[in-house]
């Protein structure tokens, strides 16, 4: 490799860890995944341009078929299903790592490379990694995806299985390196790999697969960092590290978030799935149903607004309406910001990109830390389709699986009005006293149109 593309690969990598560093606020977010991209131009312009030798038909066939796929379902994909198709990505990274550290391979045994003993026991790691993550995550995008049913598949001996499976991948691995000719160890590796990938993800319910996700995110950095060793390219390595790094300290963020430890998430079987959390029976209690007009007239009164924003903002795509409403509030003086748990919704950020696709200034969108004693000083926290996140139960419940999860104090507000459909449980499948709360004003319906009816009334 020539000065010159080390010296660009160096630019690379400086671009990718500026472009993360600005993604962790969202007004500079933007300019940190440019910077990430054009990182991204740097790194395969100088791979295709460092190697002398090189046919381009097949390059220019799979950026123009892998790109026009990338393309077709990112355009089509929408918001709530987002999780699966991150998913879907990371498997494909995955699938790549095990393909390129094969290809290696057969170009050592060919005479065309040189294997050094770091550089195949990375290789080996390549093909382990790599596959674990590529069928992992084919099967969390089947439970996300309603292809395969999302409760957690569960038999006897299971963890026990999937360690001694790892085990047999490990004496393998050890057998290639003792004798390198032995390409037949490397295709059982890739075939148990295989295996332990779905076996380890069908015991976590669909209610977690999005930690799950973010964790194989992290595995296809360790892959992709695995195979730069193998190749002995440096930006692939700084690249693969940097996205281990970033994927194990968001499922850090989640699993804190919701309280609950990365052993639990994994091994213990948790198995809320979505349609379950959504048909438990409720209690038999009643509730004051309000009017859009009631809740129009008391946020007009109000001298400050909270917003709790929750899945049911993405189901109804009810954020752009929010957002006018928002300005209408601000134009009669009075004050509203957002309240962001760090798990509202089903992926990381996502109250933050769908109101940021709304234009929510992003000075008014405060963490939980930031909003969490204000509550108390505010006259109305108005709840949007959010249910497990401001459910009390976290607090005092102990059999609750929302125990322990920090939640957002709306009930210590003045008012609080609930937007939503019906009376049924979150995501968590827990009934959520907040509803009952005296003061507690429930306005049913699809968020959307609740909202674009208070917006009328506030324009009249
Ligand atoms: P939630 O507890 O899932 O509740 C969402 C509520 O939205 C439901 O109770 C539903 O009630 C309502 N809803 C659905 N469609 C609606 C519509 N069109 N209009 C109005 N309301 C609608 O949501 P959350 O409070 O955001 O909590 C997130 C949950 O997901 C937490 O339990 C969290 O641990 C979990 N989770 C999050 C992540 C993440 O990364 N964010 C990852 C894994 C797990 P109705 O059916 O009555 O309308």
């Amino acid at each position: 490799m020539n000065v010159l593309s080390l010296f660009a690969y160096l630019i690379a990598s400086v671009l990718f860890i500026v472009g993360l560093k600005l993604m962790s606020s969202p007004d500079t977010a933007r300019r940190g995944n440019l910077l990430g991209a054009l990182g991204m131009l740097v790194a395969i312009v100088t791979t295709l341009t460092d190697q002398a030798i090189i046919d381009f038909t097949f390059v220019i066939i799979g950026l123009i078929v892998g790109g026009s796929i990338g393309a077709f379902l990112a355009l089509r994909v929408q918001m709530t299903d987002m999780p699966q198709m991150v998913g879907l990505l990371n498997g494909f990274g995955g699938g790549a790592s095990t393909l390129v550290a094969y290809a290696e391979y057969m170009r050592i045994a060919e005479g065309t490379a040189i294997g050094t003993v770091d550089g195949l026991v990375a290789l080996v790691l390549s093909l382990l990694i790599g596959t674990v993550t590529f069928t992992g995550s084919m099967i969390a995008f089947a439970k996300l995806q309603g292809i395969m049913k999302s409760a957690p598949i569960l038999y006897a001996f299971q963890k026990q299985i999937n360690a001694l499976i790892l085990l047999a991948i490990l004496v393998l691995g050890a057998l290639f390196l003792i004798d390198t000719s032995q390409w037949y160890y490397l295709l059982a590796i890739i075939g148990l790999s295989a295996i332990l990938g779905i076996t380890s993800v069908i015991p976590i319910g669909g209610a977690d697969m999005p930690v799950v996700i973010s964790l194989l995110n992290s595995y296809s950095g360790m892959a992709a960092a695995a195979t730069g060793f193998v190749l002995s390219n440096n930006v692939l390595i700084i690249s693969g590290t940097l996205v281990g790094a970033s994927g194990i300290i968001l499922t850090n963020i989640m699993c804190k978030a919701m309280n609950r430890s990365l052993a639990n998430v994994l091994f213990a079987g948790v198995g809320a799935d979505y349609t379950a959390a959504a048909t438990t029976e409720t209690e038999q209690r009643t509730v004051i149903r309000y009017t859009p007009d009631d809740a129009a007239f008391m946020m007009q009164n109000a001298q400050s607004v909270i917003i709790v924003p929750g899945y049911g903002l993405a189901v109804a795509q009810a954020q752009h309406v929010l957002q006018e409403m928002v300005n209408i509030l601000n134009q009669k003086g009075i004050q509203v910001r957002y309240a962001i748990h760090p798990v509202a919704g089903r992926m990381p950020g996502h109250m933050n990109v769908l109101l940021a696709e709304a234009n929510a200034p992003y000075d008014i969108l405060l963490e939980m830390d930031q909003i969490n004693d204000d509550f108390q000083n505010t006259d109305v926290a108005l709840v949007v389709g959010a249910n497990d996140v401001v459910n009390p139960a976290a607090r005092t419940k102990k059999d609750s699986p929302l125990y322990g999860m920090p939640i957002l104090n709306v009930d210590y507000a003045r008012t609080v009005m609930v937007l939503k459909r019906s009376l049924n449980p979150g995501f968590a499948g827990e009934d959520n006293e907040l509803f009952y709360d005296k003061k507690t004003m429930m306005i049913f319906g699809d968020a959307k149109a609740t909202i674009t009816k208070l917006v009328q009334l506030m324009k009249q």
